[in-house]
């Protein structure tokens, strides 16, 4: 307890600030902006006596003039006073307790102010694991909330109570200057959970933002840390890297600092290779413009494009050992696979749709009798000639494959007959069938001597 206290008091806790409050005249949030369920929670939580504000992405967002994706709260309200007041309401959370307010598929996040775990006491306190913070789980005040977020322009709080914004951090400065800065020391920072260094490169590739130089110096050397954090956890970084447009920018900060390397180690070898580079960007760029035009994205087509080349050149190596091109295939698509899910846990159902993509692209070579129908029908099929256009396109030698699959893929019966027939003549290890009237004659029967 008196250790608690002491600590609570210590000198590493940053001394109480009085926030900036910024007045409702001299910012951009407008009420229309907000979701009118977010704007039902702030209101019901503020009539029954608590603080309510928005917090994080969203007002980070409305303030850079994007759209936010999700509302999330915060409150001095626990997470039973919560419930209380909410009959949608569902706890969820085991490191730290979070109300969800469910309004058909929109979910509001409540969270009740926690503290960073320098300010809790020794039993309240999560364990420290090489710098790590492996449970926070600590109620604590709206500074200290502010504190314990990662970057400054993620710690705003919009206030219900008279529409102000409060800044904890000297965050204005930095939307003003569209600046990333992480809040305190920031090698400490990134040891407690390197995820951020993942975040850092997240935020200021897709808010297109400078980081601050304080933040950028240790974020280029501490990409090892990541060995320490969870496979499941790098996946669903990864899964929002995919999701969140300006791929292409972000993915120029991923090899910046060196996150490539620990994220796609196989990949990252394999970027020397022009083609690799080349097809990686291309098809990161056709992503950021089908996400402007409101489309979806797939993830299992961004992890093959990731994958083909390290897969191609194991299933080289593998066929000059003498392995015939399906199993040398087969293998690396195994190795490659085996070795990336060591670092992000890509689920099974995931893993057997990139695994098909990448297949195909060793069946488009096979044009010879049923063979390029049965590809035709294929479930992949579409995502497996999307690679194969961009391989063409990143440079590597199958131009002439690519056009014989588009002119095959709209040809009539005839026609795509004739196309088999002239492609069978080339395609790579298949065993020619002897034709019936080429073939070596019978040995005659020998003839019935019994009688
Ligand atoms: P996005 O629009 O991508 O969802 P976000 O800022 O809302 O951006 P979330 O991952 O949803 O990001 O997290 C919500 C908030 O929680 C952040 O704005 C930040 O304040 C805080 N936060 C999230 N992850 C961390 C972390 N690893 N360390 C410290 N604070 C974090
Ligand atoms: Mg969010």
């Amino acid at each position: 307890m008196l250790k608690g206290l002491i600590n609570r008091f210590s000198k590493d806790k940053p001394e109480t600030t009085e926030p900036v409050i910024i007045p409702r005249s001299e910012h951009s949030i407008s009420r229309k902006q907000i979701s009118p369920n977010a704007l039902k929670v702030l209101y019901r939580l503020r009539d029954a006596g608590f603080d309510a504000f928005l917090v994080g992405g969203c007002v980070r967002d409305l303030l850079l003039g994007r759209r936010p994706k999700d509302f999330d709260l915060a409150t001095n309200a626990k997470p039973e006073e919560v419930r209380r007041l909410f009959k949608n309401c569902r706890l969820i959370g085991k490191r730290f307790r979070l109300a969800h307010i469910l309004f058909g598929p929109e979910i509001i996040e409540v969270a009740t102010f926690r503290t960073h775990h320098e300010n809790a006491t020794e039993t309240q306190h999560g364990h420290m694991h090489q710098g790590m913070i492996i449970r926070d789980n600590v109620f604590g005040s709206i500074e200290d909330d502010a504190r314990r977020r990662d970057f400054s322009i993620n710690a705003l709080y919009y206030n219900i109570a008279d529409f102000t914004v409060l800044d904890y951090t000297n965050a204005m400065d930095d939307i003003k200057h569209r600046r990333l800065r992480i809040i305190g020391d920031p090698e400490k920072r990134f040891h407690e959970d390197p995820v951020r260094l993942i975040r850092a490169a997240r935020f200021a590739g897709k808010l297109n933002l400078t980081i601050s130089p304080e933040t950028e110096t240790p974020l280029k050397e501490l990409s090892y840390l990541l060995q320490n954090v969870s496979p499941a956890r790098l996946f669903q970084e990864v899964l929002k890297f995919f999701e969140e447009g300006a791929l292409l920018n972000t993915f120029h900060l991923f090899r910046k600092y060196k996150l490539v390397e620990q994220l796609f180690p196989e990949t990252a070898g394999s970027l020397t290779h022009e083609n690799a580079l080349k097809l990686i960007e291309d098809a990161l760029s056709n992503t950021d413009q089908r996400l402007k035009e409101g489309k979806t994205v797939s993830p299992a087509f961004l992890f093959s494009i990731f994958l083909w080349h390290p897969i191609q050149a194991h299933a080289t190596q593998e066929a000059a050992k003498g392995l015939p091109l399906y199993v040398a295939f087969e293998k690396a698509i195994y190795l490659v696979m085996k070795k990336q899910i060591d670092r992000l846990s890509i689920p099974r159902k995931l893993q057997v749709t990139i695994r098909d993509i990448c297949f195909l692209q060793h069946r488009f070579t096979q044009r010879f009798g049923s063979r390029p129908y049965r590809v035709l029908e294929h479930q992949r099929y579409r995502a497996g000639y999307d690679l194969l256009m961009l391989r063409a396109t990143a440079g590597e030698p199958v131009k002439d494959l690519y056009d014989w699959w588009t002119e095959f893929h709209d040809a009539d019966p005839t026609v795509r007959e004739k196309m088999i027939k002239s492609a069978a003549k080339a395609t790579p290890g298949k065993k020619p069938r002897r034709s019936r009237k080429f073939s070596k004659p019978r040995m005659p029967r020998p003839e019935n001597t019994a009688n």
